[in-house]
């Protein structure tokens, strides 16, 4: 169950010994999120920002927090997203989702985060090409200089 529906954002430098709930404590020099548990159990709950892990949307007002939290080591097993401040919750976990979420985070960290190459180098520009822009140019003068002159 979901006690806690909002979470206030504070940019913070360090994490605070006691966590206030209802604050979502960013920390940018940290690259990491941490919480009160919105179930009210007062557990920490840190989500680390990373390319393959949580990302953190910041819209000027409110900050979203995407994947969904699943707090899956803790007693609760809270499973909530964090969008625009507003908590929702996302149904509970259960033994096989938490087997399944373990197994894809060890696969995740397995692989890596070595970005796939996906943009293709700058290709040089072709002589030929610059030669017919200064043709075409050369042209264009010419037609403009001859539709001057039949006028
Ligand atoms: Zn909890």
């Amino acid at each position: 169950m979901i006690r806690c529906h909002r979470l206030e954002h504070r940019f913070v430098c360090n994490f605070p010994d006691r966590l206030e709930p209802g604050v979502l404590y960013v920390s940018m020099e940290f690259g990491t999120a941490t919480h009160s548990c919105c179930c009210g159990c007062g557990e920490e709950v840190v989500t680390p920002f990373s390319p393959t892990g949580w990302k953190m949307t910041y819209d000027g007002e409110t900050v979203s927090v995407w994947p969904s939290v699943g707090s899956w080591t803790l007693p609760c097993r809270s499973h909530y997203v964090i969008d625009r401040g507003r908590v929702l919750e996302a149904g509970h976990w259960n033994n096989s989702q938490v087997a399944a979420v373990r197994q894809r985070d060890i696969t995740t960290s397995a692989s890596g985060d070595t970005p796939a190459a996906t943009t293709t180098p700058p290709q040089p520009t072709s002589i030929s090409t610059v030669r017919d822009e200064k043709l075409l140019s050369w042209w264009a003068r010419l037609c403009l200089w001859l539709s001057a002159w039949r006028r």
